[in-house]
């Protein structure tokens, strides 16, 4: 069965490191015996240049048709005046996720023992490399409840969680949980939110179908002080679309550099792929991004849609070995060693799987 990628590099370095992911894509293609069919989509900046449109209904018509999409980055001071309808942002990006109908965003945070010097954490906290997960609600709680009002003198947002909608991000969480080291920790603040207490009570129902999941809980203040004094401890942390959005910037940013940090967002049926950074347009056009996040959502992309999991491992285990064998771009440098161009990151990777 042929399945089809819509490839949205967008703006910035986002064509550059999306080449780099093709190039890797293509080995693992003949390595693995599979092939995907690739069809490239404007979005963002270039889409608003080309169409006066960040989100052209070519681009649109694209995604919807295909079975994933993979994401680059879009962006830039270009197009920072534009009206919010035309910016890469809102009428881009997220007029995309939004058809997509995404619901769960999932974004791994993690810190090589070799690069701890990047992350702002203490060597007493990294004892060893911090590997984990956040699972994240996307598409309901206080940013999209009603009522949400706002006047001169008084603002109202509605945190609102369903049971089913509960259900949907948690079995996420569960299923996360079991490809990886089986420890699950659902984030709330069921001591006084009552959307938190039905969700602690969906969550805790639900383990009794992953009984090889270990859950435990947390409110979502302890959360973001432990993270700081022992991320070590955690797995994968599922929660809701407020408290979700903190971890998992708190937790990109004691990994040290956003060009190592993958992403998925889960759609009902189209899911979409795409580095946790931006388009980085201070570095765009030298060709030195780093290109590991991207490589690393194509990793994801692999895995989570289509199930092709030994190439999704193959090319982690062939970041770490680069990562862990010193091969590092200018984002991940330390004094005294040589940066790697984005190509040259990009070959050793490959020479790798
Ligand atoms: P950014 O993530 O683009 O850059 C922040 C810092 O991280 C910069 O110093 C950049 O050089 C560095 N960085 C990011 N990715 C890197 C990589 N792969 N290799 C090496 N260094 C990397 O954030 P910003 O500067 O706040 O935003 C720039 C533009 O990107 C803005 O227009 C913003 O709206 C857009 N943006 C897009 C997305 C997206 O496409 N999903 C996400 C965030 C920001």
């Amino acid at each position: 069965m042929s399945y089809k990628i819509a490839v949205l590099p967008g703006d910035g370095i986002g064509p550059e490191v999306m080449k780099s992911a093709l190039d890797v894509l293509a080995v693992v293609e003949e390595k693995f015996s599979f092939k995907l069919e690739l069809e490239e989509g404007l979005i963002g900046g270039c889409a608003y240049d080309a169409t006066g449109d960040p989100l052209p209904e070519a681009t649109e018509k694209l995604c919807l048709g295909a079975d994933a999409v993979l994401l680059g980055s879009i962006g830039g001071p270009k197009w920072d005046n534009l009206p919010p309808e035309k910016t890469p942002e809102l009428g881009g990006l997220l007029a995309l996720r939004k058809k997509l109908k995404l619901y769960a965003n999932l974004r791994p945070a993690v810190i090589y023992e070799e690069l701890k010097a990047m992350s702002p954490l203490s060597e007493k906290v990294l004892r060893e490399k911090v590997d984990l997960l956040t699972v994240r609600e996307l598409a309901h709680g206080i940013y999209f409840g009603e009522p949400k009002e706002l006047t001169d003198d008084m603002g109202l947002d509605t945190m609102v969680y369903t049971k089913e909608q509960v259900v949907r991000i948690a079995r996420q969480g569960f299923e996360a949980a079991q490809r990886r080291s089986k420890k699950l920790c659902s984030v709330d603040k069921a001591n006084v939110l009552s959307s938190s207490k039905l969700w602690r009570k969906v969550v805790i129902e639900l383990a009794k179908d992953y009984p090889d999941v270990e859950l435990t809980h947390m409110y979502v203040d302890n959360a973001a002080m432990q993270l700081m004094l022992n991320p070590l401890q955690f797995d994968v942390i599922v929660t809701s679309n407020l408290f979700g959005d903190i971890l998992s910037d708190e937790s990109a940013a004691i990994c040290g550099s956003l060009g190592m940090l993958p992403s998925a967002s889960l759609g009902e049926k189209i899911s979409l792929f795409e580095p946790s950074g931006g388009s980085a347009p201070d570095i765009a056009g030298k060709g030195i991004a780093n290109p590991i996040a991207q490589i690393l959502s194509l990793a994801m992309m692999l895995e989570i849609s289509f199930e092709l999991n030994d190439a999704a491992a193959a090319i982690r285990r062939a970041v770490d070995a680069c990562v862990t064998g010193g091969i590092r771009t200018g984002d991940i440098i330390e004094p005294g060693m040589k940066a790697v161009s984005t190509d040259e990151m990009t070959k050793e990777i490959i020479s790798r799987i």
